[in-house]
């Protein structure tokens, strides 16, 4: 079953994937023919379901010399950031909880901050992903890979860490340059031998595995890049999720063809530890499915779909719903956040 014309698509050639990226199982379901949501994509691209570990893949995917094509347009984290917030009763208390939590130092800020949103854990498990549930630096190395215009590399540098990024892009790394933020362009192989070894305190990954061909050859390369002790972060779309079940071809998320995979929570912890982690932990979500269901609905509609169950006002309610449930569970949130650590120094 293919949906590709034959080995090409329309910015160049394909290559077959037909065995799950994650478990190497070849027994699967197909979900369906995704389409690129962003650019008005024509190309049919074939997304299937691994019936050994739930994780969805492409097959066929676009192949290595053609992956960059597929983010040849305004791709969303390589545009400039944008205007700083206008400061109010509510920024201020955001503002004393994130200077406490992870060491930042905005103002005006409100001591009270730290109360109030330890009591509201959806909120506060929010505020605990905008900082990446990181320590506060004390001077240590952070690399942030796929950094876009590097707002989390500036972030992290706020919370004392010594951090860089690296991206592929162009557009991107013209981004951050333009800041003032240390990146490297290219990917984990353009880093230099030193930095590919025992060197990063934490790496950070938002929304970077999906992207990758060989996610476990990836996690490999970042447990042996982390000196002892270092962690790695990572968050990724969630193939088990409410949003997937409820939108199917429409959820944003599987974005085709630039997300090639998407690891279900079970086989990506088995995966960290076969990399070389010694210690692995998922962690809860909380609020974070309002844009996303809204545009996944906006996607279905723009398809033709219509009815209750893609009007806005169900999307707000499934969101509110959601994020809940990923308040209180890491299985079925939108969005899987793992942190991996590198065993210490003997
Ligand atoms: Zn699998």
């Amino acid at each position: 079953m293919s949906a590709t014309n034959g080995d090409r698509w329309s910015r160049g050639d394909v290559t077959a994937v037909p065995r799950c990226p994650m478990c190497g199982q070849a027994r699967r379901d197909p979900i369906g023919v995704a389409r690129d949501a962003m650019v008005n994509g024509t190309d049919p691209w074939m997304l299937w379901h691994c019936e050994s570990c739930a994780t969805a893949w492409l097959d066929p995917r676009p192949d290595d010399a053609s992956l960059p094509a597929a983010y040849d347009f305004d791709y969303v984290t390589h545009r400039p950031p944008a205007a700083p917030r206008r400061a109010g009763w509510l920024t201020s208390l955001i503002d004393g909880y994130l200077n406490r939590r992870f060491g930042m130092h905005r103002s005006p800020s409100s001591s009270l901050g730290f109360a109030f949103f330890s009591v509201l854990a959806p909120l506060r498990l929010k505020l605990d992903y905008y900082g990446r549930h990181l320590p506060p630096g004390r001077g240590g190395r952070l690399l942030d890979i796929g950094c876009g215009n590097g707002d989390f590399v500036a972030l992290a540098r706020s919370m004392n860490w010594n951090a860089e990024g690296l991206d592929p892009d162009t557009a991107a790394v013209a981004a951050c340059l333009d800041r003032g933020i240390p990146v490297t362009q290219g990917f984990v192989s353009d880093l230099g031998a030193t930095r590919q070894r025992d060197y990063w305190d934490a790496v950070t990954m938002s929304h970077c595995l999906e992207h990758v061909p060989d996610p476990r050859s990836m996690l490999r390369d970042v447990h042996a890049m982390l000196a002892p002790g270092g962690t790695v972060w990572m968050g990724l779309p969630n193939p088990s999720s409410l949003g997937a079940r409820f939108y199917g071809l429409h959820w944003e998320s599987y974005d085709a063809p630039r997300h090639l995979s998407l690891p279900a929570l079970d086989v990506l912890l088995a995966a960290c530890r076969d990399a070389g982690f010694s210690h692995v932990e998922p962690l809860r979500r909380g609020v974070h499915t309002g844009r996303l269901y809204r545009r996944s609905a906006q996607i279905a509609r723009e398809r033709g779909q219509r009815g209750l169950r893609y009007a806005s006002i169900t999307a707000a309610l499934f969101s509110l719903a959601s994020d809940l449930l990923a308040t209180v569970s890491v299985r079925h949130a939108d969005e899987l956040v793992v942190v991996a650590t590198k065993a210490p120094a003997p």
